[in-house]
């Protein structure tokens, strides 16, 4: 059967959705195709729409147009009780006065047909040996752990069997060290399950350790959609270039001979086809692809190079960041790895360092 197989064809498609409120384009023409088993994530700073899209697919909120199919299924006039769809949200919204148990039960029970209290329990139980959480059936949710709570949750929210799971930011309740542990953790479960999976962030790692695609989202519009190494390793816009990871972004005139900026001495060397004489462009370098020396780099064809002083640097334990100040004052960033020095001493502020990266580093933008 065709919806079995984890191919390329849409398990969902978003197809041309907007959501305005009032003033606000909230959601701009959005198109998506979703796999089945696939873990995607939105990604995209406070306001960018996110959240909207996902309450769309929820149900939560009217598309104001397009249409969402899943698994061949308009959605359109299916109401919010009867998706196939299940959010989980930022802050849980676990009821506080029952148990994990009931918690975890109360959507079963609200289910027509009726289920059987023995189906029900059965069900609870499975949900609980699944997230590791048997052991606390009858506690309350105050009486568990912010970790913990975030699996109650995650158990009641897979109880009914969701087609599409939906997680708002589904870690933003913990704090650094625990979140970090939590989302292998939720990534090996949600495997495990086999559930389709979409998950809304505002953090970069986040959705670059969980999700096989990412969708980079600014202004309501999805800017681009990639692996996680496509994403970082050829960003399409400046956006994506800024907003997933560090970078540094030359603009400039595309000439015969490289791309003419104001703040670099000579004009960058591209990779071979990129650019068209005479148009505005972006360069993207990312700071680990700068290779920093001491002495005056050999000049390669195809490198480019420049001379800077160490402005400041940024000590993270396996690499520095190093701010070099070229001349005209642009700062270039470059991650140099600590062992990269040998039994030298490692460069200080002040100093007086080159610069090099090949031209191929560089990822050509034009908008
Ligand atoms: P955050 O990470 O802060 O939740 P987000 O990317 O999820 O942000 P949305 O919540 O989707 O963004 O909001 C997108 C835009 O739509 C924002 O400008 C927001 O103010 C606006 N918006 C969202 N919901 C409503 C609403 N019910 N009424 C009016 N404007 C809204």
């Amino acid at each position: 059967m065709a919806e079995e197989r984890d191919g390329d064809s849409a398990y969902l498609r978003i197809d041309c959705v907007s959501k305005r409120f009032d003033e606000t384009q909230a959601v701009d023409d959005v198109s998506l195709d979703i796999r089945k088993r696939e873990i995607f994530a939105l990604l995209g700073s406070s306001g960018c729409g996110k959240t909207t899209l996902l309450r769309m697919l929820a149900g939560l909120e009217t598309p104001g147009a397009g249409r969402i199919v899943l698994d061949g299924q308009d959605l359109g006039a299916v109401p919010v009780h009867l998706r196939p769809t299940n959010m989980m949200f930022q802050s849980y919204a676990l009821f506080p006065h029952m148990t994990v148990e009931a918690n975890v039960a109360f959507g079963l029970r609200q289910e027509r047909p009726r289920w059987s209290r023995a189906d029900v329990s059965a069900r609870v139980a499975e949900m609980l040996d699944l997230v590791q959480m048997q052991r606390y059936a009858r506690r309350k949710p105050h009486e568990l752990s912010g970790g913990q709570q975030q699996r109650v949750a995650l158990a009641r929210s897979l109880a009914k069997q969701p087609k599409l799971l939906l997680l708002d930011e589904p870690l933003a309740a913990l704090d650094k060290k625990i979140r970090q542990q939590t989302q292998l953790e939720l990534v090996s479960l949600i495997e495990r399950v086999g559930v389709t999976c979409i998950l809304v962030t505002h953090d970069q790692e986040e959705a670059m350790t969980m999700a096989t695609r990412i969708g980079v989202m600014s202004e309501g519009r999805l800017l681009q959609v990639g692996t996680p190494d496509e994403i970082y390793e050829r960003p399409n816009c400046r956006f994506t270039a800024e907003f997933v990871g560090d970078t540094n972004l030359f603009r400039g005139r595309v000439t015969e001979s490289g791309l003419v900026c104001d703040d670099f001495p000579e004009p960058l060397a591209l990779a071979p086809g990129e650019g068209s004489v005479g148009e505005t462009a972006w360069v993207s370098v990312r700071p680990e692809r700068v290779v920093l020396s001491r002495g005056q780099p050999d000049g390669r064809a195809g490198w480019n190079r420049a001379q800077g002083e160490v402005a400041d640097i940024a000590y993270l334990g396996s690499h520095s960041v190093y701010h070099l100040r070229l001349p005209g004052g642009r700062i270039v960033l470059a991650s140099a790895p600590s062992l990269q020095w040998g039994e030298a001493s490692a460069p200080t502020w002040g100093d007086s360092l080159w610069l090099a990266w090949p031209a191929a580093a560089g990822v050509v933008l034009l908008r």
